[in-house]
């Protein structure tokens, strides 16, 4: 055996047979990369390879996979840290909106900085400087807008209310130190990459199952947007598809009675007497800022809110109407929750149903086809 010499070539599928297996990622040009040295965030704006978007798309699957595949092998980090040998680290996912005049709007971004730089705290980071996060996925957006790399706002997503409408996905995520020994990361990089997301509502049916598996456990880590929490969810979200379902639903570890949250999407429950409940935020739930949003719009139409614990048995005898709120989807209306097999039917996929008028709501507030009047947008 010769060692460093790639002789097991021809062994592992090429770049072209994974592109056949998996979704094909690819992320824009310019990517914002800080580093704290100790003392200070030091940043730097990077412009990786590219051509124009157009002559890219023109470009044949191999030669756009080499492209893409390039700029997602992002150089210069270290390969074994704590972040990719121990789940220690935490990221932000969110979003800029086409407007229909042209520009870009991102949804209430200044708090995914905060929530980044309580996440980093969580995990004993030392935590990014939130002016410079808010600047720096600003001016990454812009810059990437700027050679072409953005979605174009399309009247046809509003026949759907902006359910088919494409955005500017932006993820933000902290990387570790090299290391080997369990330890903390010290000197983190926080890096920002964009990329374009379009429809992910499927229309259908969107049944959900609760989880045998616990997300999250009174004192750990599920309030913070930390990669570790995610191996759960991919497992039970990925178990419910098998069983035929949209969505997995978690129980609280502790009683086993209460729902806590989706997969990786905040829970609410509309009651009759239009009466709203979603999970309190404690430690085992992730203070989404679109559960955040949809409290402020359903109390804006005078339901009554209630945070509190939620009992998957009051769901099951007495709900109407269900949904999951996050990023991703904004709002998905869930079409039945069923738990130890016993089923209940929602009504919340109606034409008229309070998830589907909430959903619209903040879909155009985000697109620009309803008044932002809570200060919400902010323009790239
Ligand atoms: C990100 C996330 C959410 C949703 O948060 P948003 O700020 O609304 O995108 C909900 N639950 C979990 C576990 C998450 O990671």
């Amino acid at each position: 055996m010769i060692l460093g010499t790639r002789h097991m070539i021809g062994v592992y599928p090429t770049d072209h047979e994974v592109s056949k297996m998996a979704f094909k990622l690819s992320i824009y040009p310019w990517v914002h990369n800080a580093r704290y040295n100790g003392e200070t965030w030091k940043e730097e704006y990077i412009e990786q390879k590219h051509l124009t978007p157009e002559e890219e798309e023109a470009l044949d699957d191999e030669a756009h996979l080499t492209l893409v595949n390039e700029r997602n092998n992002f150089p210069h980090l270290p390969l074994v840290n704590y972040t990719t040998q121990y789940g220690l680290g935490c990221f932000e996912g969110l979003k800029a909106y086409p407007q229909p005049d042209g520009s870009l709007k991102m949804f209430r971004p200044e708090r995914n900085c905060a929530r980044m730089s309580s996440s980093m705290k969580g995990l004993r980071m030392p935590p990014i400087d939130e002016n410079l996060l808010f600047e720096g996925i600003r001016e990454t957006v812009q810059r990437n807008a700027a050679l072409g790399f953005t979605p174009r706002y399309d009247t046809s997503w509003e026949t759907d209310f902006w359910q088919s409408g494409a955005a500017v996905y932006i993820r933000t995520f902290a990387y570790s130190e090299s290391g080997i020994g369990i330890n903390l990361s010290k000197t983190p990089w926080v890096i920002t990459v964009c990329t374009t997301v379009s429809a992910y509502f499927v229309p259908g049916k969107n049944e959900a199952v609760t989880s045998d598996r616990i997300r999250a456990t009174p004192h750990g880590t599920g309030w913070i947007k930390t990669a570790a929490n995610y191996v759960t969810s991919i497992l039970a979200k990925t178990e419910a598809i098998e069983e035929g379902y949209m969505e997995a639903i978690f129980l609280d570890a502790t009683t086993r009675e209460n729902i806590e949250e989706g997969s990786s999407c905040n829970f609410f429950a509309l009651f009759p007497g239009k009466q709203l409940i979603t999970p309190a935020l404690h430690d085992t739930i992730l203070p989404g800022i679109t559960r955040d949003s949809i409290i402020t719009l359903a109390k804006e139409k005078g339901l009554e809110v209630i945070e509190s614990d939620l009992p998957v048995s009051k769901v099951l005898e007495e709900a109407v109407e269900c949904f999951v709120t996050g990023t991703a989807a904004g709002i998905t209306p869930l079409g039945s929750l069923t738990h130890k097999g016993r089923k209940r039917g929602f009504s919340s996929l109606d034409k008229d149903s309070l998830s589907m008028d909430l959903l619209k709501e903040l879909k155009g507030i985000q697109y620009g086809g309803v008044m932002d009047r809570f200060d919400w947008m902010t323009e790239v």
